[in-house]
């Protein structure tokens, strides 16, 4: 007997550990920083893991009232109703969540090239369809609704990212309402805000809410996640505010218990931890700046906690600052084989980045002319 035919599926590649790292190369743990998948480098929110801690001993119990508290949370810091936040376990579960409750088979999704991977892989899962959108590095990867409708054929889910990973770049609210606008009316417009935290465009919730002088649409969902911004990225924690219309749904679709009781409390309290968030931002920001003044190659401006940086051979660099103790993201399975993105780290780590990548580029450099034959 075999599993079902899987053929078109592909494994996630996550960004390497630390450990993974260490281990393959026979070196101590303690030689490396990860600035590979955009987690917090000041490490969880202090006060989410007092909250584990007081909690570890209700883990026996099905999470009830800490979901409820949760949900309840989020709601009020996005002025929706409780119903409206689909929570799941991290932002790959709400991603599922969302195309549970919209696709039938062979339904089709949009996703960006470059791109997270995760939307096509769970568009499989459920029996859908996966077509592509292009954001060009020529155009800078700028987002507008006409990127997205150059592609547009009737997909019944559209994900946008933003900011975008792996390039950082944003689209603006108008856009997002026009894109919703020009699709049909049975179309979902997603809007992946993993970053949303880092950036200084605002929330397409307003597009949900009809604030600010936007009309209330109920064909938009925001998706964010505790991974980035709260440092929580091993509980598994993320959400999805949906329109109001679309509340009812998830009972239907969600999983018994979608998120954990520890998961629950380390994100109440994480939310209420704003030291801790302003922080991480500012970090963020300081240390988007610092690669791009610093790195001796073409680094794109970031509105998440990570940059883009053009070095040609992305394999080479990124298994050459691996040797060096630095672990990045190659964008080769993003579909840039030009390119590394590297985590926002504390001033230190940054600092260390920058060297070494710096470094790298100028030995590879000499190397290439060294091959380049005299005859
Ligand atoms: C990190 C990330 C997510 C969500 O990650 P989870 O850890 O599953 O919450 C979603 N979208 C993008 C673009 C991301 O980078």
């Amino acid at each position: 007997m075999q599993p079902r035919d899987l053929s078109d599926h592909v494994a996630y590649e996550a960004g390497r550990g630390i450990e993974e790292v260490a281990r393959e190369l026979g070196r101590d743990p303690s030689e490396f920083v990860k600035l590979a998948s955009n987690e917090n480098p000041h490490g969880p929110s202090p006060a989410a893991t007092v909250a584990i801690r007081e909690h570890a001993s209700s883990m026996s119990s099905y999470p009830k009232a800490a979901h409820t508290d949760l949900v309840a949370a989020i709601a009020d810091r996005w002025n929706v109703e409780d119903e409206q936040v689909w929570l799941a376990n991290g932002g790959d579960g709400a991603i599922d969540y969302l195309h549970r409750a919209t696709l039938e088979p062979d339904d089709a999704v949009l996703v960006p090239t470059p791109g997270f991977a995760y939307y096509g892989m769970s568009s499989r899962f459920h029996h859908g369809e996966v077509d592509e959108y292009s954001i060009d590095r020529t155009d800078e990867f700028e987002q507008t609704a006409d990127t997205v409708l150059e592609a547009y054929d009737g997909e019944r889910v559209i994900w946008l990212t933003s900011p975008h990973n792996p390039s950082g770049s944003t689209m603006a609210l108008t856009e997002i309402e026009a894109l919703a606008a020009e699709t049909d009316e049975e179309t979902l417009v997603v809007v992946d805000e993993a970053y949303g935290e880092f950036a200084e465009t605002e929330s397409a919730v307003t597009l949900i809410q009809g604030q600010d002088g936007f009309d209330a649409r109920d064909d938009v969902a925001v998706l964010r996640t505790f991974s980035k911004v709260y440092g929580l990225a091993g509980v598994r924690l993320g959400y999805a505010v949906v329109p109001e219309e679309w509340a009812s749904a998830y009972t239907r679709v969600n999983t018994p218990f979608a998120a954990g009781e520890l998961a629950c409390r380390a994100g109440l309290a994480a939310m209420g931890d704003t030291e801790h968030v302003e922080r991480t931002v500012e970090t963020a920001r300081t240390s988007r700046e610092a690669m791009r003044e610093g790195i001796d190659a073409h680094v794109w401006p970031s509105e998440g906690n990570f940059v883009l940086v053009d070095v040609d051979d992305a394999a080479a660099v990124a298994g050459e600052l691996q040797e060096r103790g630095v672990i990045v993201r190659d964008c080769t399975s993003f579909g840039l084989p030009g390119c590394i993105r590297i985590t926002c780290g504390t001033d230190e780590e940054t600092e260390r980045a920058i060297e070494a990548t710096n470094a790298v580029l100028a030995d590879l450099e000499v190397d290439a002319e060294a091959e380049v034959p005299d005859r």
